[in-house]
């Protein structure tokens, strides 16, 4: 068992050689969800010019002090500044101006009425209410002021952050850019998805399954096609693909079988190794570079071990080429509802359903396997939410055991 590594150590192994892709700069949108590579500073104060909050009126708030509902002011309408008004506009002693929301407010005003105060008349107004002085003004500067910080670097673009850095004028802005990833099955039984399967063969569910996680992180990824087990057609598929991607990943073809092509060449090249992990399921792990130095995860073909090899090596890896620090993902604790062996000496990666409410009131909380556990069990993979994971050195979980569970739901849901 000397050469067989833990899970953890096989994490560190892998992510030790993965070095975040360099910051470059992109056009804005394409910096959602990528983190920020720079602190930004704004060129501009926000809001940029004293500007008014409501539709209304601008005023003296003095002039119009007593204003009630049965003492109205009645003051003249001089003129009107809608939004992106551009002059620079005068209030003249006893008038008013009517004023949109947004617009400058005009040199001498101190307060806007809103029209819902007013009778709303457009030459001549009715006003039923007193502001106070500086009521339904927006400061300018009191959102940022010229020369601040509004971003610093690390942090993740939100929807949010976006939205700040197109206010403060930026269409472009320093990230770490978001990977390529291109997934490549391998296995002469495989069929796309929308053809029709003929004798021995199978749809291809690792490509597109893997392909969608990769994007689920917010990384690009392409199908690089189908790979057939022979030499030539992997040696010149992997080559094509490490040319363009950041990373590659295959399925398939890694186990001891006579046709386990990918483990073959690969092994040749001598840039990737082919370990056994101590984990269930997914034992054989392959991991290196190919081409110009691109790393490739050769993960089994078994489509849960696929997956579960993806959710324990490859999406760690993944953030980590993205620049992000915690690579981790959300975990709780649950009950057992049930209990179950485990081989003892692997960490067990248990498909299982999170049943009740995230209390932190042990038992509230309840975890129950789906289905079989066979690998090759799609369908059972699919109602899963979670992996309960069981440590190397328990043999059996108990009803009513506290289990960790690894949220595979993205938003944290169950
Ligand atoms: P292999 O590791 O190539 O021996 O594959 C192990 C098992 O996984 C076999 O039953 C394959 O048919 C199946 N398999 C391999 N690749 C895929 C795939 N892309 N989609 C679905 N099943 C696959
Ligand atoms: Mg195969």
């Amino acid at each position: 068992m000397s050469d067989l590594w833990s899970v953890d150590a096989y994490l560190a192994h892998c992510l030790a050689a993965i070095t975040p892709l360099p910051a470059r700069e992109v056009a804005l949108l394409d910096a959602a969800g990528c983190l920020l590579a720079e602190d930004v500073v704004s060129d501009i104060s926000m809001p940029r010019f004293d500007n008014s909050s409501m539709d209304g009126y601008a005023v003296r708030a003095a002039e119009i002090a007593g204003a009630g509902p049965d003492s109205p002011v009645e003051l003249p309408v001089l003129g009107d500044i809608p939004a992106g008004h551009p002059d620079v506009v005068r209030l003249e002693p006893g008038s008013t101006l009517r004023i949109m929301t947004g617009a400058p407010v005009p040199d001498g005003a101190d307060a806007v009425v809103p029209v819902e105060w007013t009778d709303a008349g457009a030459t001549r107004v009715r006003i039923r209410q007193a502001p106070a002085a500086g009521q339904y003004l927006r400061r300018s500067g009191e959102d940022v002021r010229t020369g601040e910080t509004v971003l610093r670097t690390g942090v993740r673009l939100s929807p949010r952050h976006i939205a700040l850095l197109a206010a403060v004028g930026r269409d472009r802005v320093r990230v770490q850019p978001r990977p390529l990833v291109i997934v490549m099955p391998t296995g002469s039984e495989l069929v796309p998805p929308g053809k029709a399967l003929g004798p021995g063969q199978i749809h291809d569910s690792n490509g597109y399954g893997l392909i969608a996680a990769v994007r689920e992180l917010g990384v690009d990824a392409e199908h690089g096609g189908v790979i057939d087990d022979n030499a030539d057609a992997v040696t010149r598929m992997l080559n094509a693909a490490a040319e363009r991607a950041d990373l590659v990943i295959t399925t398939g073809g890694v186990s001891a079988g006579a046709y386990d092509t990918v483990k073959e060449v690969l092994r040749e090249l001598g840039t990737v190794r082919f370990e056994k992990v101590a984990m269930q399921p997914g034992m054989p792990q392959g991991f290196g570079a190919v081409g110009d130095g691109t790393p490739i995860f050769t993960l089994p073909g078994n489509p849960v071990s696929a997956l579960v090899s993806f959710e324990v090596f490859v999406r760690p890896a993944l953030l980590r080429l993205t620049g992000e620090p915690d690579t981790g993902r959300p975990t709780r604790t649950a009950t057992a509802a049930v209990g179950w062996t485990s081989p003892v000496g692997k960490r067990q990666f248990v498909r299982a359903r999170l049943e009740g409410t995230d209390s932190e009131v042990p038992g509230d909380l309840l975890v129950r396997p789906v289905g079989g556990q066979g690998s090759h069990l799609v369908a059972d993979l699919a109602e899963a939410t979670c992996l309960a994971v069981v440590p190397e050195d328990v043999g059996e979980v108990a009803a009513g055991d506290e289990v960790p569970c690894i949220l595979l739901d993205q938003r944290g849901r169950w």
